[in-house]
């Protein structure tokens, strides 16, 4: 979608550094952090919020949650705090959908 912010970040016309990147999905550090680690694991195709999901989703939720997998294990998460937080309607302030995974200290809520 050409207006919105996470899909242009996915296209690289604008900034981000991205620490996963796969066929569907990236995953780069939140410009504004809540926690030591607060990172947004984003598919790649234009999906506006949990409301958009439907039966044919559950492969590519499967894949985001082994993306925050492989980053709880990269950013020693294990046995610390974390959470994996997706907000929706009126709580989320981007609308293409996203994961928050937060780690270390949670210092507020997403
Ligand atoms: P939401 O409230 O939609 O769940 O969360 C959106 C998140 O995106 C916020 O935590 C906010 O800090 C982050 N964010 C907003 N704009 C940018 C940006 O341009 N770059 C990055 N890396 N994060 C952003
Ligand atoms: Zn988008």
């Amino acid at each position: 979608m050409d207006s919105c912010l996470f899909c242009k970040i996915i296209k690289k016309e604008l900034p981000a550094k991205f620490i996963f990147e796969s066929e569907n999905a990236v995953a780069f550090p939140d410009i504004n952090p809540s926690a030591e680690v607060h990172i947004l694991i984003v598919p790649k195709g234009h999906i506006g919020g949990v409301q958009d999901l439907d039966k044919e989703s559950g492969g590519l939720l499967a894949e985001i949650y082994l993306v925050a997998n492989q980053l709880v294990k990269q950013y020693n998460l294990e046995d610390s705090l974390y959470r994996v937080v997706v907000n929706g309607g009126k709580a989320q302030h981007v609308p293409h959908l996203h994961f928050h995974l937060l780690g270390g200290n949670l210092n507020k809520l997403v």
